[in-house]
């Protein structure tokens, strides 16, 4: 079955939002095992739109639509698609009695262009929208189904998981199941090349990677009569990758991250945490509190951008500040060592570096970054030389002290 999405709205015509809705529902549809071969973005225009519309129509399966569906004028997705359809909006008295209960809960009275909300096109189905007013809307016509999705991305989000995801995937007749191997420590061109033989001869199932920051994921997805089929054609591709990525894979759980394998190997070990972050300021201990009940595992964490501080409270010696500069793999060691005593912790890292756009010299440039891993005794520091915006950078050292510590614990 093919698939194509019509997003609606001025704003992201003009570029004053970002079309993240496109982007979630390409890879969901993508994973529904959906071909998307248009995308189209429209804006709060009746012509352009209906014949957008009557475009889609003519050419795809299913039609998913995003934005204006809500009570302004401006708002005329629906409408629109009622026109294409010759159907009539009528008021659908369950979708009312949610707008009243929504505006009851939250002490507010709804105004009369809330009520627009309500109606539904003569044979199309509202869905429910636990997170706004504008109920979705499905129809269908001439084996043609076209849904309609709110635009705010966390009432579309949870929409499309629960209810338009399952009624989709009712269509297709088919399973379709995915495993994602997710790799940390090798880059994306060198893990590419590690699988391009399997990249090249893939059928069912796929192969598909995707790039994150400091990591790759790769998404194996198979298409079956039933789950346990399709699960069965995935093992042997997940196996094969295991074996050529080794230790770099870090899970093939959806759900678990590379700061939660990390604080997941702590625990297992029972060992605490500390963090020493200078040009981070404070990302590498914000992404393991990411981690639901970390609080197992890290103790405290130091910020110390100033010199002054990296001695006060990590001990760092100021001959070392000195003679090595704050920058250097000796300060990063002593800063993961102090951290550690300080913290009373049986893990410390430090990340010491320099983040630009400015500060940079040609024996220190503007990317240089020290990360220095301390383990119960142990201290493992390493030179790395990141490339991009400040954010960039200091997102990367984040990323690549995480990726460490792990390497430092497993082997
Ligand atoms: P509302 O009831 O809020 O008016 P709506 O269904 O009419 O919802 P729009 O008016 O089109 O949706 O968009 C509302 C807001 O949702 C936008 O201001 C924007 O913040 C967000 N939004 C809309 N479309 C997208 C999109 N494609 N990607 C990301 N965000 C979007
Ligand atoms: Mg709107």
């Amino acid at each position: 079955m093919t698939v194509e999405l019509i997003c609606v709205g001025t704003e992201l015509l003009l570029g004053n939002i970002v079309n993240t809705n496109a982007a979630f529902l390409a890879e969901q549809c993508a994973a529904l095992g959906l071909s998307c071969y248009y995308q189209t973005v429209v804006g709060d225009n009746p012509e352009r739109l209906l014949q957008t519309v009557r475009t889609a129509f003519s050419r795809s399966d299913i039609i998913l639509l995003s934005g204006g569906l809500g009570p302004t004028k401006d708002d005329l997705t629906k409408e629109t698609v009622a026109e294409v359809f010759g159907a009539a909006l009528l008021e659908d008295t369950a979708s009312r009695e949610m707008i009243a209960a929504y505006f009851q809960t939250r002490g507010k009275i709804p105004t009369e262009n809330n009520w627009k909300q309500a109606l539904v096109p003569e044979g199309g189905r509202a869905v429910a929208n636990r997170n706004g007013t504008a109920p979705g809307i499905i129809m269908e016509k001439e084996g043609r189904h076209v849904i309609l999705l709110p635009g705010p991305p966390d009432e579309l989000k949870p929409m499309f998981t629960e209810e338009i995801a399952p009624y989709l995937r009712r269509l297709s007749g088919e399973v379709i199941s995915s495993v994602t191997v997710k790799i940390a420590g090798i880059g994306e061109s060198s893990a590419e090349t590690k699988v391009a033989d399997l990249m090249e001869k893939q059928g069912n199932p796929t192969l598909a990677p995707y790039a994150k920051l400091g990591e790759v994921h790769f998404r194996v997805t198979a298409r079956a009569k039933t789950e346990a089929e399709a699960a069965a054609l995935n093992a042997p591709l997940v196996e094969e990758l295991k074996k050529r990525f080794g230790s770099f894979v870090y899970t093939t759980d959806e759900t678990v991250t590379l700061e939660k394998t990390v604080a997941d190997i702590l625990q297992r070990r029972g060992l605490t945490m500390t963090v020493a972050e200078s040009c981070t300021g404070g990302m590498l201990a914000a992404r393991m509190v990411n981690v639901a009940g970390v609080s197992e595992v890290l103790k405290a964490g130091f910020i110390t951008y100033a010199n002054e501080a990296k001695s006060s409270l990590l001990g760092v010696k100021e001959e070392t500040l000195r003679q090595f500069g704050a920058v250097s793999s000796q300060t990063a060691g002593e800063m993961a060592q102090g951290a550690a005593r300080a913290a009373g912790a049986d893990v410390a890292v430090a990340i010491t570096g320099i983040a630009g756009p400015d500060g940079g010299t040609a024996k220190k440039p503007v990317g240089l970054v020290y990360i220095s891993c301390y383990v119960c005794g142990e201290v493992n520091t390493q030179e790395y030389h990141f490339i991009g915006s400040r954010m960039k950078i200091r997102e990367y050292a984040a990323v690549s002290a995480l990726t460490q510590l792990r390497s430092m614990l497993v082997s």
